[in-house]
């Protein structure tokens, strides 16, 4: 069938064959299926779903669009994590170290922001002199010397969802169950690791907003997982309000800083500890979770966890000292302060909201080639659950351009639910599931 025939047939139902499937990926990847008929094609995806042959066949042909790694021949059980994607959601910048300073290889493809979200190359790359753009020999050497390297996918590791995940991130069809979830798995299956650790999202600010949802993808994406012989743990974590006190690259990568020194907000030390012990026990590091948590414990307390940043920052052309010195990361020129309406506990943060408003803000892209503002976002004063009087802040807005102040403003203040109750409390992981 013809591309456009191909693009009726999803559209109409129909289930499209594997070597159809392949086809389709494999021209969009070559160039001589265009943009306009996969962004189609993605839309009726999006509506139409993908049945478990189409999407064995999908997650294979982006995953075979470039090389697949092997790295077998450095040391260790190489351990990845990868996040659904989320709003202030910098994990892996904390988890990534940490993981190393223990002693797990981590090599981390990661992805842009998408959608509302944030991505962590974005993050890295406001750490001035970061390049995420490694060639795969500069990855496998510090995988095997530094323990960590957090690229950003090249030319020739699954080329395929590079682009598409940049066409989905303008086109409305991030939100799909099995875009995503091959999406994730072809390039974390191309990096070259023995085992996985899934943070599955949940809530308003995640691309699967019901419990069910999530449930769902974290069993697709293991299924996918376990079919290439690769061990996959997934937790399925909160995100109804963004995760930490900052949303913003360079604000983030702060947050990050803190939190290896043992300082930063609890809700995001949790989930990176939580996610790093499964990376630490499923590597072989750690007999289980509490032996985890020690190992962990000591590795920030004696400073191991921090100083591998540094040296993963200054093996990948970043300036270290950034990491000591917050006046060497980008700072936003203003900053205004968003005030309480009304008196009450915060019951509600429309999650999405303050991910779209950060986007406004230019800490994110309306277009594929929209350029990021590393210092503009958020800083959180208040969160779900805390009390506020009417007129105290409930959030910083960090800015560089005065014409989209107002904008934001309206949107994050819509975004808060202000009520006279406190609002029932939200498990901050729901479940594990392997
Ligand atoms: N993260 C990815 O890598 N891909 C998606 O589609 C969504 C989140």
């Amino acid at each position: 069938m013809t591309p456009y025939e191909l693009i009726k047939a999803k559209r109409d139902g129909r289930e499209l064959s594997a070597g159809d499937v392949r086809a389709f990926i494999a021209g969009f990847t070559a160039g001589t299926i265009p943009d306009y008929q996969m962004s189609s094609m993605c839309m009726a995806v999006f509506f139409r779903g993908l049945s478990d042959s189409e999407l064995g066949a999908w997650t294979q042909a982006m995953l075979e669009s470039g090389e697949v790694l092997d790295l077998s021949d450095i040391s260790g059980i190489k351990v990845d994590k990868h996040s659904t994607g989320g709003v202030g959601d910098k994990v892996s910048l904390s988890l990534a170290p940490l993981a190393a300073a223990c002693g797990v290889p981590v090599p981390m493809i990661s992805g842009r922001g998408l959608g509302h979200t944030g991505g962590t190359l974005d993050k890295l790359e406001s750490i001035p002199g970061f390049k995420v753009n490694l060639s795969v020999a500069e990855y496998r050497k510090m995988v095997r010397e530094v323990g960590a390297c957090l690229i950003g996918q090249t030319q020739s590791l699954a080329p395929a969802d590079k682009k598409l995940y940049a066409l989905r991130d303008v086109t409305g069809t991030v939100e799909s169950l099995p875009l995503i979830a091959s999406s994730i798995m072809s390039k974390k299956l191309a990096e070259g690791i023995d085992a996985l650790v899934l943070d599955v999202k949940v809530g308003s600010g995640a691309f699967m907003k019901r419990l069910e949802d999530a449930r769902l993808l974290a069993r697709t994406m293991i299924a996918i997982g376990a079919r290439m012989g690769r061990r996959v743990t997934a937790l399925i974590t909160d995100m109804d309000q963004p995760l930490g006190r900052t949303v913003g690259n360079a604000l983030e990568v702060r947050e990050a800083v803190d939190m290896l020194r043992g300082q930063g907000p609890s809700d995001y030390a949790e989930v990176t500890l939580a996610l790093t012990a499964e990376m630490l026990v499923i590597g072989g590091k750690a007999k289980d979770a509490a032996d985890a948590r020690r190992l962990m414990a000591e590795a920030i307390r004696t400073g191991a966890a921090v100083e591998k940043l540094k040296e993963i920052v200054r093996w990948q052309g970043g300036d270290p000292a950034a990491i000591d010195d917050d006046a060497r990361l980008p700072h936003a020129k203003a900053v205004e302060e968003v005030r309480a309406p009304s008196a009450g506990y915060v019951s509600g943060i429309e999650c999405e909201a303050v991910g779209l408003a950060a986007g406004v803000l230019g800490a994110g892209r309306e277009r594929v080639d929209s350029v990021i503002d590393p210092a503009v976002g958020f800083t959180l004063l208040r969160k779900v659950g805390d009390p506020v009087q009417k007129g105290e802040p409930l959030l910083r807005i960090h800015y560089n351009d005065p014409r989209r102040l107002e904008d934001v403003k309206a949107r994050l203040l819509s975004a808060y639910r202000i009520s006279p109750e406190a609002p029932a409390r939200r498990p901050l992981i729901f479940e594990r599931l392997e």
